[in-house]
């Protein structure tokens, strides 16, 4: 048994009337109509007011939910915290700048971000490339669609930060989002170089942090947001242009560990896994803490795991 209540207009409570005629039973009091189906029993009041009740109200009431009333539920339920920088839908479909970042849950590789100037005529190349969500891409379909995408005349900007430099940083106490804010901040500013005097129409990161955060982080270091900067999170599913950064970032990440693991003499596992910690484990053994360093991101709870192998 359940209850819905929805808020109608005048002319749909009379499609309703009509609907339900061969439904209809004695109405209470100030009712417009009364009605039982096989799912509901259903009351429409003169003020817009409807009541579904019964054994399947739902069922009856989806139909009589208006699209817009519908959304502006379902926009309220899903409504985040809004941070003033959501782009405007319309940015996806022009000029702008996308960055995204790579290794940051890898304890072995260093950190990559992409960033990647896309003009509005380039969106339907790119697509044809198979530019999209790289989550959904495996490792060697990126390093293929990340060839393609050098060969061609995209403006782009990477950044590595390789693993001593990381651990320099994060003893001297940068937290993991200082370090993605300056590494973003860095290849944002490359690719303005690159393209100057043009300006995009909007610079869009694939957001890891509140802005607010990040911005924080940007006066630490004496840096500025950048002109028309917008947060977004999972933004690589919504622009080409982030997810061709988030492709560089991942392929220049995996080209990275390729140099590793032959600098190591065996393969550098990517995650965070069991599999991570038993390599650590191997590297320890041969070259103490000061090899693994030069391979990994030292703080990660995989150095403790790997220390009890010994
Ligand atoms: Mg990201």
């Amino acid at each position: 048994m359940g209850q819905i209540e929805l808020t109608l207009s005048t002319k749909k409570t009379e499609e309703m009337k009509q609907a339900y005629e061969s439904m209809l039973k004695d109405a209470p009091e100030g009712a417009l109509f009364a009605a039982t189906t096989p799912n509901s029993s259903i009351t429409a009041y003169e003020s817009g007011k409807v009541l579904f009740e019964g054994e399947n109200p739902e069922i009856d009431a989806e139909q009589w939910e208006t699209p817009d009333a519908y959304e502006e539920k379902t926009k309220k339920a899903k409504k985040k915290p809004k941070h003033g920088y959501e782009p405007d839908p319309g940015l996806f479909n022009q000029s702008h700048i996308g960055s995204d970042e790579a290794g940051t849950g890898d304890y072995f590789g260093p950190v990559t971000v992409g960033a990647v100037y896309v003009k509005a005529e380039q969106m339907n190349m790119l697509k044809e490339l198979g530019v999209k969500e790289s989550k959904n891409l495996t490792d060697s379909t990126i390093q293929t669609i990340a060839k393609k995408l050098l060969q061609l005349e995209i403006p782009y900007a990477l950044v590595i930060l390789h693993n001593e430099k990381y651990n320099e940083l994060q003893q001297k106490g940068w937290t993991q989002g200082k370090i993605k804010t300056m590494l973003h901040h860095q290849a944002i500013t490359n690719v303005l170089k690159k393209i100057a005097p043009k300006e995009p129409m909007g610079i869009l990161i694939d957001q890891f942090s509140q802005p607010s955060v990040y911005e924080k982080h940007l006066r630490a270091e004496d840096a500025t947001l950048q002109n028309n900067v917008y947060f977004l999170t999972k933004a690589e599913s919504h622009s080409i242009a982030v997810a061709a950064g988030s492709i560089l970032a991942r392929a220049s990440y995996l080209q990275e560990m390729n140099k590793l693991s032959a600098e190591a003499g065996f393969t550098l596992p990517k995650g965070a896994s069991a599999k991570v910690d038993s390599v650590a484990g191997t590297i320890l053994e041969r070259g103490g803490r000061e090899e693994l360093e030069k391979y990994s991101k030292i703080h990660f709870g995989n150095t403790k795991k790997a220390e009890a192998y010994l």
